[in-house]
């Protein structure tokens, strides 16, 4: 999902510029899509469809609200819909929903073709890549970047996810699902689960487990997402789930990325939490910047790993 106003409009605690990063973030994808595609020749199926928002439940209501609040401050549009229109809408949906939002500016691409097509146009450019090489074991000095296999860099982007410092992991196990007349045919948003349906899947995700990095996808973790589906969808109960995964979200205190030097030669751009895809682009355009030409602008800067409180002394 390239979600910034379910993600972040009403995120309490949130670095308070979080919103206008994923905003902008968002902003770079039609083109990015433009780019890849041409220079792949592979569809990454990004979808403009809006994402439909709905509560089960009070506390998923005022949830709800709060999105409403923050995307009505900025100015960015939304639409409140009754349990009738959201189930008009997604007939897939129970028809007792205690309320809605359609959300023009959350949208989704598919990440694993993104994945394939990056890989693709990255060789056609003839850009190598190569794997395996842990950075723990890389030297860097005012001479530059010694790589375990003993080539040089000129610096070093520490992309290492929730291993990165300051990092809190958060596991998340998700599922995907056969995709069915039960189930809905866009992004529909409940808490903190979601079903995002691609061309050859349903993903239903995700458990949110701080402190957790296993790989562990068995039991209870999948029963709790069956569980909190079958509440918005019935239909649910008769799809067949055909993946099962568990992810780690880098989180940081406030939510958001670091992103910056963190020494000579060793810039870092983690933390992406829950936004890791939708920012991918436009964090990519940041560390491009301020590494070739030494510049960024003040919302890249009001990330730097720098400012208060985020890394421990
Ligand atoms: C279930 C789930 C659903 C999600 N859904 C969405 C979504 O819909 N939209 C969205 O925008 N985001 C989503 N996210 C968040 C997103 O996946 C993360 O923000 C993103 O993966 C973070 O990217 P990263 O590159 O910083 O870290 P990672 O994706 O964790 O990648 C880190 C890489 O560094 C490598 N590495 C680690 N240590 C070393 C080392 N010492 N040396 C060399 N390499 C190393 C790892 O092997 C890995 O390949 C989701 C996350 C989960 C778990």
């Amino acid at each position: 999902m390239l979600a910034p106003a379910y993600e972040a409009a009403g995120e309490s605690g949130a670095h308070p510029r979080l919103f206008d990063l994923c905003l902008a973030g968002a902003a770079i994808w039609p083109e990015m899509t433009r780019r890849l595609e041409t220079e792949s020749g592979l569809s990454i199926d990004y979808r403009r469809q809006p994402t439909l928002a709905v509560a089960g439940d009070i506390s998923q209501l005022h949830h709800l609200e709060r999105i409403a609040g923050g995307c009505r401050q900025r100015g960015l549009e939304f639409e409140p819909l009754d349990a009738r229109a959201a189930h008009a809408l997604e007939p897939a949906l129970q028809p007792t929903l205690a309320g809605a939002l359609l959300l023009p500016s959350d949208v989704q691409v598919d990440n694993r073709r993104t994945l394939a097509a990056l890989v693709r146009a990255l060789s056609r450019r003839g850009i190598a890549l190569r794997t395996g090489q842990d950075i723990r074991d890389v030297e860097t000095g005012p001479a530059g970047v010694r790589l375990p296999d003993g080539q040089m860099a000129d610096v070093l982007v520490d992309a290492t996810g929730w291993r990165a410092a300051g990092m809190t992991p958060v596991k998340g196990v998700a599922v995907a699902l056969a995709p069915g007349p039960d189930l809905p045919g866009r992004v529909v948003r409940f808490g903190q689960h979601y079903l995002v349906p691609k061309r050859d899947r349903v993903v239903l995700g995700a458990t949110v487990r701080p402190g957790e990095s296993d790989s562990d996808v068995s039991g209870p973790a999948v029963i709790s997402l069956i569980d909190s589906a079958e509440r918005i969808c019935p239909g649910m109960a008769a799809t067949q789930i055909i993946e099962r995964w568990a992810g780690v979200r880098p989180r940081t205190p406030d939510l958001a990325p670091l992103i910056g030097w963190q020494g000579t030669r060793r810039y870092l751009a983690g933390g992406h939490y829950r936004n890791g895809v939708l920012l991918a682009p436009l964090t990519g355009e940041i560390v491009a910047g301020h590494i070739l030409e030494g510049e960024r602008d003040q919302l890249a800067a009001d990330f730097d790993p720098g400012r208060r409180g985020v890394i421990p002394a």
